[in-house]
């Protein structure tokens, strides 16, 4: 395959950052599609490995919050949680930089590595945009800039990639704000799914999958819509639209964050799981700024997780339910009797249907990945619904110890 020097030139590949570097065989042992070591890396970074029963959805967690900044910041995806701890960072002179992503000029909803040295530049930031970019390839012009204190917001297979490379990257400081990703795809395919919800597609500044069912978009005008689910126009997505690798990455909350911003298990509000000392300190110091309240849960997702997983085995590779995206199938079910799970119910519904669709999808198309690709937390969210390792699946297991010398 002829490829661009430094482009990603993997088969499962998210453009993280890593194969532009000076040193892309690194990707080797940095890429979440490969073998990722999640035991390890949440050691190094949270000082302890996720509780192999407890803390198989979410991983390691200190606590856990429903939060909202007050005032909500203009332009946020929800409450500006994510932006404004990396802004406080700079303001505090705990960090020099941050790395993450903004809108890119020609395009606002393609995101855009950037490098923020000014606390009042992180407002440019803001939003959801959709697509991934090469956000670890400016780790190099960084550290050759000085910065040895860095704060990084970034989306799970990136903050893994991140991770793996911290220990070779002689940092003074690295603060971590993750937030959970799911389905996403590229940028191009976004527009074409846009274009079919919204006749006037580029008036569209703002659009989020809300968890009470909505499609929610927002105008250049100010006009506010909200689609329900089941009213999305969405027939004729081809099934490659969403792209293997995120049809099949392991770890939808951002389990190797210093902290994660979601908004799934928040019940409306933002959700916020904090994992380690580091995260907590980037919490507090918003002061009451931050409103958090404890989570809730309710609702029973069992019925909902089920009737996605058979959906996923029918559809052989497709798009199951072929008049919505992929992930709002199950919500159908959801929808149709105007219950369902929410708050951390809900969480662990969608957890546990990534967990299911990643599993089911790899078998088709890249079985002989399984053993190394699926870390144990993904098959333990998979118990109750019958979907175990086959033989040929199990990990391998590591050599044992050499003997003392
Ligand atoms: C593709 C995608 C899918 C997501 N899916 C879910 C989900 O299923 N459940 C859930 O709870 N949360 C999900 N999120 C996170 C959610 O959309 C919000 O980003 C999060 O709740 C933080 O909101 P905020 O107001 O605090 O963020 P803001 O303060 O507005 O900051 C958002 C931050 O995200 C960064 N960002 C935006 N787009 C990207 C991108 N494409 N790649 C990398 N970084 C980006 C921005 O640069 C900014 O730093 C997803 C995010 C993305 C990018
Ligand atoms: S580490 Fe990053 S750049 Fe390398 S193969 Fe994985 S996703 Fe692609
Ligand atoms: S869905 Fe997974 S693989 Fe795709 S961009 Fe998000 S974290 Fe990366």
């Amino acid at each position: 395959m002829d490829v661009a020097p430094g482009a990603p030139h993997r088969n499962l590949c998210t453009d993280c950052g890593v194969s532009r570097t000076s040193q892309p065989k690194r990707c080797s042992s940095a890429c979440q599609f490969i073998a990722p070591r999640y035991p390890q890396l949440e050691q190094q970074a949270h000082g302890r490995a996720a509780h192999p029963h407890n803390e198989a959805h979410f991983g390691v967690l200190e606590a856990m919050h429903q939060a909202w900044l007050q005032p909500p910041q203009p332009g946020a995806q929800w409450s500006g949680l994510a932006t404004t701890l990396a802004q406080r960072l700079l303001e505090q002179g705990r960090v020099s930089a941050v790395l993450t992503m903004q809108p890119h000029p020609d395009d606002p909803w393609r995101p855009q590595p950037v490098l923020v040295t000014r606390a009042q530049d992180m407002a440019q930031c803001r939003g959801m945009r959709m697509g991934y970019a090469p956000l670890l390839q400016l780790l190099e012009p960084a550290l050759a800039q000085g910065h040895t204190r860095l704060a990084v917001i970034g989306i799970p297979c990136q903050i893994y990639a991140l991770r793996a490379l911290q220990p070779t990257l002689n940092l003074q400081a690295l603060y971590t704000i993750g937030t959970p990703c799911s389905d996403n795809t590229t940028t191009e395919n976004f527009h074409q799914f846009l274009a079919r919800i919204e006749p006037q597609p580029e008036q569209v500044t703002y659009l989020e999958f809300c968890p009470d069912y909505h499609v929610e978009l927002r105008y250049r005008s100010g006009r506010v819509r909200r689609v329900p689910f089941l009213q999305l126009p969405l027939a004729d997505l081809p099934d490659d639209f969403f792209p293997t690798t995120c049809r099949t990455c392991v770890d939808y909350t951002n389990r190797l964050a210093d902290i994660t911003v979601g908004y799934m298990g928040g019940s409306g509000q933002q959700w916020v799981l904090v994992r380690n000392a580091r995260g907590a300190d980037m919490l507090g110091q918003l002061g009451q700024a931050v409103q958090l309240t404890p989570p809730r849960s309710s609702g029973r997702r069992g019925g909902s997780v089920r009737g996605f997983v058979a959906n996923t085995r029918r559809a052989a590779g497709g798009l199951p339910l072929r008049r919505m995206p992929q992930w709002l199938r199950p919500l159908v079910a959801w929808l149709m009797p105007k219950i369902g799970p929410k708050g951390l119910e809900f969480a662990r519904a969608r957890v546990e249907m990534k967990a299911a669709e990643t599993v089911l999808h790899l078998r088709r198309t890249h079985a002989a990945r399984i053993p190394r690709m699926v870390p144990a937390h993904v098959w333990q969210v998979l118990k109750p619904y019958g979907i175990k390792p086959l033989e040929a699946e199990r990990a391998p297991t590591p050599p044992p110890p050499a003997p003392p010398a």
